[in-house]
């Protein structure tokens, strides 16, 4: 529901006041007519007068006006001989009730008015909560997508060959827990697909359903955020009842950023809603079994805020990396979703793969489905690769991707940035092996060359730590000897090397001039500005001290670096070509390149 301007509510509480009137004056139109108590007496005398009821505050019956039965109430008087007169004029039947009944007619008449305020003070509530949701319903709005209904199957997402191979077992898992348990399978609860908009986590927790042939409820983590504190538990409680009673099944949470952020995280306090519905969602995983069968699929592109206590064991115990598809996995999807549509044959989905570097699955089938469009627009009885090529055009220039795509200086700039951190790597004896290159973006960094490994605990020589901080400077070295410039693409990296320089000179004591002390706290404390200054306890000679050495090293292996690429200049031109070409490079063609040896790829 969106926000709702006040005077939209205005008019319904008016239109409801006015029917409610109308209802009641009509049903006293109807039902009663109120007659004194001194009538009530003279039409018994006339014996106009039958079946009356008598309670403490009220008098009911029937009367004859003239021929036709009309219904009367009035109201009672101390008078004792009402039911002598009654015997005596001929009532037909008369009796007596229990008190409360002018409770329960108020209640009757007053009581849809009285809810409806009710209502309407929770409604406004919650506008003044925020407006988000003017009116909320504590059901869950899971959708229920039947087994029959799940057609979706592995064959219908292309690529993400990982992420298949993960979740098998757990489609073994949910087509027989019996059996699965029996066999002694271990199963974990939940499982969180990370990844960009669009690169298919839905799809892949459909295609789950689909493969194992069991019911796939789906929810997002944005409807459990309400305006009005507790509604978001209560559907979460109710998303985890459906599961069970529909068990075996797989329950998929949307966006579960925006229930499971960290609960720290932000200035201004907490989001009691926000907090209460992700207690909520622990409290549930931790409390049902996986024996039941339930099976809970959650997705966000933000891992970084999450709350930690939903990845502990027995929560989201399993973590699955959906990546941006790479050149062989966009032809896949292209493929996947133009079985749908007329094609020249003339199209070749290979080269418009390559043409869409950065774009992610939906953007593919979008891409697809343009193409159809422009084709059917223009009266072709095919699309064809021209219409393919507007199609990309179009995509590209829809508002969402702009940000997102590289253009083409762009990607040679990461290219060469990326090149240089896997040559610099190559060329140096002690630095991590290079398992692959990349310009394809991932996450917040635009290119990737390796995991590199996070933890300073596994550093064990100064020539390691040396060479790996010399790495860490191939990118940015590489942007000054080929443009002879600067980007701000060099950040991450800046900012680790200096670290590990930092380390290497306060906590490692790998630094000659400064020697074996330890004067770091601790990298941990880095934040909100607590280590804005060393120990107080420091002179400020060795302050300076330690501050030159960090400044060498640095200097030093980012001079290295730059002689290393300025030698290879050659090598880091041919890499660059083909990561252009290629976007992601095997350890096997690096070592290729490195030789010097042709990959031999056709040119498009
Ligand atoms: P997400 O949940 O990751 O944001 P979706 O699963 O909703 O992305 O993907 C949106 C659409 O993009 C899908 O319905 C599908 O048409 C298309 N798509 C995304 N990834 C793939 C893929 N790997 N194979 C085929 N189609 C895909
Ligand atoms: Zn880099």
């Amino acid at each position: 529901m969106k926000q709702k301007n006040p005077w939209f509510i205005f008019f319904w509480i008016s239109l409801f006041v006015i029917i409610f009137m109308l209802m009641n004056s009509a049903r006293q139109k109807n039902e009663e007519v109120e007659i004194k108590y001194s009538q009530f007496k003279q039409e018994i005398k006339n014996g106009n007068i039958a079946n009356v009821t008598v309670a403490p505050d009220i008098i009911k019956g029937e009367f004859n006006d003239n021929g036709t039965v009309k219904k009367f109430k009035t109201t009672p008087m101390d008078d004792p001989n009402l039911v002598k007169d009654m015997e005596e004029n001929n009532v037909k039947t008369f009796s007596g009730s229990q008190g409360g009944k002018l409770f329960t007619s108020l209640l009757i008449s007053w009581g849809p008015l009285i809810i409806f305020m009710l209502f309407f003070i929770w409604m406004m509530r919650g506008m003044a909560g925020g407006g988000k949701q003017a009116m909320a319903f504590s059901k869950s709005k899971a959708k229920l997508a039947g087994a029959g209904n799940t057609k979706i199957t592995f064959k219908d997402v292309a690529g993400c060959d990982e992420a298949k191979e993960e979740l098998q077992e757990i489609i073994e898992f949910l087509k027989d827990p019996a059996k699965f348990k029996k066999l002694g399978g271990k199963i974990p609860k939940g499982v969180l697909l990370f990844g960009s908009p669009g690169t298919g986590k839905t799809l892949l927790a459909k295609a789950v359903a689909g493969e194992a042939g069991v019911p796939f409820f789906s929810s997002s983590g944005s409807e459990f955020v309400e305006m009005f504190v507790g509604v978001g538990a209560s559907r979460v409680r109710d998303l985890f009842d459906q599961g069970r009673k529909n068990a075996p099944c797989l329950l998929f949470v949307d966006e579960i950023d925006a229930v499971g952020r960290h609960r720290f995280a932000g200035i201004g306090g907490g989001h009691d809603e926000r907090e209460q519905t992700l207690n909520q969602l622990l409290v549930e995983m931790d409390g049902f079994d996986t024996k039941e069968g339930v099976i809970l699929i959650a997705a966000t592109n933000r891992p970084d805020v999450l709350d930690p206590a939903l990845t502990r064991p027995g929560r989201f115990d399993r973590q699955i990396i959906v990546p941006n598809p790479t050149l062989k996995d966009r032809e896949a999807i292209l493929g996947v979703h133009s079985k749908n549509i007329k094609m020249e044959n003339t199209v070749n989905l290979g080269i418009v793969a390559k043409r869409t570097p950065g774009f992610s699955g939906a953007d593919l089938a979008n891409v697809v489905n343009e193409a159809a469009l422009l084709a059917a627009r223009l009266n072709q009885e095919a699309a064809n690769m021209k219409n393919f090529e507007d199609a990309i055009d179009r995509v590209l220039a829809g508002p969402a991707r702009k940000s997102m795509i590289s253009g083409k200086e762009e990607l040679k700039r990461i290219a060469y940035h990326e090149s240089g951190h896997a040559i610099v790597a190559k060329k140096l004896p002690k630095a991590d092996p290079v398992h692959k290159v990349s310009i394809i973006p991932r996450g917040q960094a635009l290119g990737l060359t390796w995991q590199i490994p996070e933890d300073d605990k596994h550093l064990t020589s100064k020539e390691e730590a040396l060479d790996r901080i010399t790495v860490l400077f191939g990118g940015r070295a590489a942007e000054q000897v080929v443009f002879d410039e600067m980007t701000t693409g060099a950040s991450n990296d800046i900012s680790q090397a200096t670290k590990l320089a930092t380390h290497m000179v306060t906590t490692f004591g790998m630094s000659d001039k400064v020697g074996p002390i330890s004067l770091d706290k601790g990298s941990e404390e880095i934040f909100l500005g607590k280590d804005i200054s060393r120990d107080s306890h420091l002179s400020e000679k060795m302050s300076e001290l330690i501050d030159s050495e960090i400044k060498k090293i640095i200097d030093d292996c980012l001079k290295k670096a730059k002689d290393i690429l300025k030698k290879n200049r050659k090598t880091l031109d041919a890499m660059v070509s083909y990561l252009l070409e290629k976007e992601t490079l095997s350890a096997e063609e690096v070592d290729l390149i490195i030789e010097g040896k042709s990959l031999g790829t056709a040119a498009v």
